[in-house]
């Protein structure tokens, strides 16, 4: 009780500020720099003036909070919290809540960015947002990451809303973390309020396929990939980068669909299997140990080689800035299908789009997620809840729209498919400001 009294506030180790934060393997340049170019070279093709590319490069609003919490021994320590608001021409600012120690200011702004593309290429009648806070899930207890999560709600409180902002989840929170927003919210503003997250328990108004969805879109995107680059679908190889909410489900999705995974990875390690990895397994493993490396079923692959396997597909479904200048021309995966977001740089872009591998970039294959996001939603908003098997029709059919549209596009224009996935995206976000016209 004594050492909650007294103020001992002291960063912990890797929860500095963003001076001090380690940029995760973005050697050349950082994600901010990587969206900003993105959509440079989608002003260039559209054609828009300066004023009008400043306003999309801009974030309408930005906070930045201080997150003390008071640990289980009684101590305190204080993270920083961020929540970005890209843009909201075209509804309600939407995007992931990101537990890392790695997350900046710049980072948030640059995955708030990508959700206001992401949002208007599947035509979901969002804006876009992120949010991030300062914190390594993994170092601290349930108990703490409620308070975190509680104490953070409440300091973005008054720009959150279900008509507002609406958060989810991302790398480090998960249904629990949005449980605890909902309650905090609505004990704020005295009743319940299910719509200001999305991502919740199923059991507090959650949607079915919601958990699932970023990896089973992923999975829609891949074989439709595959299929246009005339590579069979049924022992096609894979690697997957990543082995968290999207990778999983994405190696186990594609292993069904006949695709062999033949390696996958987590922070820890990789590991390989020229036969295809056994995920009922491997799954057993990583319950067990929290890691994939250590398994007997594959053998462990060092460094980034994961990336550089000789497959036709590359899932990278881990972080920002993996795929540069420094390592592209090593990477021989015949389609690259982005899970995670922003893992290529314009400079990776570039070779890639030389050898002739195909990618596809991360608001149109990652989307799924937002989508049964939208979905859930919808579904809150009429207290009346779909079907799993509706759930999931629903999202292929507007992950398959959306592809054919890109890529029709794309062949239109000679454009690759990211440069076409943005300006489809920067199009209808800028369809949408000049409509309503700026005020005052
Ligand atoms: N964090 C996910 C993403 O990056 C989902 C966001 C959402 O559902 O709002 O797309």
């Amino acid at each position: 009780a004594t050492a909650a009294t007294t103020l001992d506030i002291r960063p912990i180790a890797g929860t500095l500020t963003d001076a001090t934060a380690t940029p995760l393997a973005t050697p050349l340049a950082t994600p901010l720099e990587d969206a900003r170019s993105q959509l440079g070279a989608a002003i260039g093709v559209l054609g828009y003036s300066s004023g009008l590319h400043s306003l999309l490069a801009t974030p309408r609003r930005e906070l930045t909070v201080a997150v003390p919490l008071r640990r289980d021994d009684g101590s305190t320590c204080l993270f920083t919290g961020y929540r970005v608001q890209h843009n909201l021409s075209r509804g309600p600012a939407k995007g992931g809540l990101r537990y890392s120690p790695h997350v900046t200011l710049d980072e948030v702004r640059a995955l708030a960015m990508w959700m206001t593309w992401k949002c208007a290429l599947l035509d979901v009648p969002y804006g876009g947002a992120k949010g991030g806070v300062t914190i390594d899930p993994r170092l601290f207890s349930q108990a703490e990451l409620e308070r975190v999560t509680r104490r953070y709600t409440s300091e973005i409180l008054p720009i959150i809303g279900p008509e507002k902002d609406i958060p989810a989840p991302d790398m480090g929170t998960d249904e629990r973390t949005m449980a605890w927003i909902m309650d905090t919210y609505s004990v704020n503003v005295g009743y319940t309020v299910p719509g200001i997250v999305t991502g919740k328990p199923i059991s507090l108004g959650g949607s079915h396929g919601r958990a699932s969805a970023t990896s089973r879109g992923v999975t829609h995107i891949a074989l439709a990939a595959l299929t246009h680059r005339g590579i069979r679908v049924h022992g096609a190889t894979a690697a997957v980068q990543g082995f968290g909410k999207v990778g999983h489900d994405a190696a186990v999705f594609l292993t069904d669909a006949g695709v062999r995974v033949v390696a996958v990875s987590d922070q820890y390690g990789a590991v390989y299997n020229a036969r295809g990895l056994d995920f009922d397994r491997l799954g057993a493993h990583v319950a067990a140990t929290g890691r994939v490396v250590g398994f007997d079923g594959a053998e462990p692959l060092g460094g980034d080689l994961l990336l550089e396997l000789d497959v036709d597909l590359l899932v990278p479904a881990a972080v920002e800035g993996v795929l540069h200048a420094g390592n592209a021309a090593r990477v021989t995966a015949r389609v690259i299908v982005e899970g995670a977001n922003g893992p290529t740089s314009p400079a990776a872009d570039a070779v890639f789009a030389a050898n002739g591998q195909l990618v596809v970039p991360d608001i149109l294959a990652n989307a799924g997620g937002v989508i049964v996001s939208y979905f859930e939603w919808v579904q809150g908003n009429q207290a009346y809840w779909w079907n799993a098997a509706e759930v999931e029709q629903k999202l292929a059919e507007r992950m398959l729209a959306a592809w054919h549209q890109v890529v029709d596009y794309a062949a239109a224009r000679d454009l690759s498919l990211r440069a076409a996935a943005t300006v489809l995206a920067v199009e209808r976000v800028a369809e949408a400001h000049l409509l309503r016209g700026l005020y005052p």
